[in-house]
């Protein structure tokens, strides 16, 4: 079900073992960079687990499902659709009309992993680059989130921690969240 104004982020291809690293990466950077979910296409657990240990560990609220229907999410999705890929327009470009989306309801970002099917371009209200270089999702899905939020996303407060980092000029520091 989707929420008003969520930004959920749609993570296509993933194929099992070779890209649990960059899948889990993909949804820890939607975590960490302020989007409210993350539904991953195809058989992709491990990543899930991992994603939701983090969760756990260092706050929400952030949500990871796995989907077997996203052809369906995209046909019925209620909001805006932004597909990242080096082909399309620069972001700097279309970035105020998805802020105006945004303000008006939901966003679907969708990042592929080997090569995305030709429908989901035609699908994408916009395809985004983010540059027309080639180079990851999870750059792409950085860089992104960072220009819809406009760096807000960055003071984010999280829920039901057990953990957090206390940052430090130097060192490493994890400490216990007080109840
Ligand atoms: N030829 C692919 C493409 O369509 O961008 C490159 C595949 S790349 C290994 C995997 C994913 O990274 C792409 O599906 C896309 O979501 C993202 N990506 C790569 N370069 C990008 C760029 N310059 N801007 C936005 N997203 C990019």
């Amino acid at each position: 079900m989707q929420t008003e104004n969520e930004v959920v982020v749609l993570r296509l291809g993933h194929r099992p073992g070779r890209d649990n690293r960059m899948t889990t990466h993909v949804g820890l950077t939607a975590r960490a960079l302020g989007a409210d979910r993350v539904l991953i296409a195809g058989d992709a657990s491990n990543p899930k687990e991992t994603i939701e240990d983090i969760t756990d560990r260092f706050g929400g609220p952030f949500e990871a499902a796995l989907t077997d229907s996203h052809r369906q999410l995209l046909r019925e999705w209620q909001g805006v659709i932004v597909h990242l890929t080096m082909y399309g327009l620069p972001i700097q470009e279309v970035e105020t009309e998805i802020h105006e989306a945004h303000s008006n309801g939901p966003v679907l970002v969708v990042v592929g992993a080997e090569k995305v099917p030709f429908d989901v371009y035609e699908r994408a209200d916009y395809n985004v680059g983010v540059t027309n270089q080639p180079h990851s999702e999870v750059a792409g899905l950085a860089v992104f989130l960072d220009r819809l939020f406009e760096g807000r996303e960055l003071d984010r407060e999280w829920a039901d921690a057990t953990h957090h980092v206390v940052p430090k000029e130097t060192g490493k520091q994890v400490e216990p969240v007080d109840e």
